[in-house]
């Protein structure tokens, strides 16, 4: 029938399965916070306009408000000063065959409970290469650290007086991904690709810089990251299409074998 209804073929009998990688948006599902100088990022917020009412007998629909970088969300290369004048670096001009684009799962949910500012280096990812094959190009790396188990709990910002406590890598890993391994970009389940702590580090905000700078995008507040294999799936990822926007809420899935 060819290849795109095999698709559909696979998802009806079975053969494929999609995982929903979205947190649902609600005005309580929290949003990175920055120190107080800088501006900041807005909640969801919904506003009934009618339900099936005098406003609206027969219909019901809300007003929605939020920030691009607001719930499950997708980071444009503009985003970050370091991709500002590259081409295409908004959403609305993300080319519709990047919205789709293949999966290596990185489990370090065990290093992550240990310490919940840990780093992810360079040597980590040589040595995860080592027990679980090189990681192809133009994958998605994806950082499996069961964070989104955290959501409805302070745990899950892990606010401190110094700031956030979350995983994320540093400079070297970055510049492995992305310049030894051409990765597509970085899908996290924490609120943003960097360390909670990652403005300390050199450069600050390595995954932001190294990843923008470079045309790479960023997924953040991903949920259900344990359901997916190690390699094998794709994730499906089209961003809206905000004139000139630096990133945007989306529904994002992943299909996979069965
Ligand atoms: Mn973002």
């Amino acid at each position: 029938m060819g290849l795109a209804l095999d698709l559909i073929a696979a998802l009806a009998d079975g053969r494929l399965r999609v995982v929903d990688l979205t947190n649902t948006l609600s005005p309580d599902f929290p949003v990175i916070v920055l120190p107080e100088e800088f501006g900041q990022c807005a909640p969801f917020r919904m506003e009934q306009v009618s339900r099936y009412d005098a406003d609206g007998p027969a219909w019901y629909w809300n007003q929605i408000t939020m920030n691009e970088h607001t719930g499950t969300h997708f980071d444009a290369p503009v985003h970050w000063v370091t991709g500002r004048d590259l081409p295409d670096n908004t959403v609305d001009a993300v080319p519709p065959e990047h919205f789709m684009a293949p999966v290596v799962v990185i489990d370090i949910v065990a290093e992550a409970a240990a310490d919940a500012d840990f780093v992810l280096t360079r040597a980590f990812l040589e040595d995860w290469e080592a027990r679980n094959g090189p990681i192809p190009p133009r994958h998605w790396i994806a950082l499996r650290t069961d964070w989104h188990k955290r959501v409805g709990t302070a745990a899950y910002l892990n606010l401190r007086e110094d700031g956030a406590h979350s995983p994320g890598p540093d400079a070297g890993a970055m510049e492995f991904l992305v310049h030894d391994r051409d990765c597509f970009g970085l899908a996290v389940e924490t609120v943003g690709t960097d360390a909670g702590q990652g403005s300390t580090f050199d450069p600050p905000l390595p995954a932001h810089a190294i990843l923008h700078g470079n045309g790479r995008y960023g997924l953040q507040c991903l949920r259900n990251l344990d359901q997916l294999p190690v390699r094998g799936a794709v994730i499906v990822a089209a961003p809206l299409k905000i004139q000139g926007g630096s990133g945007s809420p989306l529904r994002v899935f992943a299909i996979h074998e069965s």
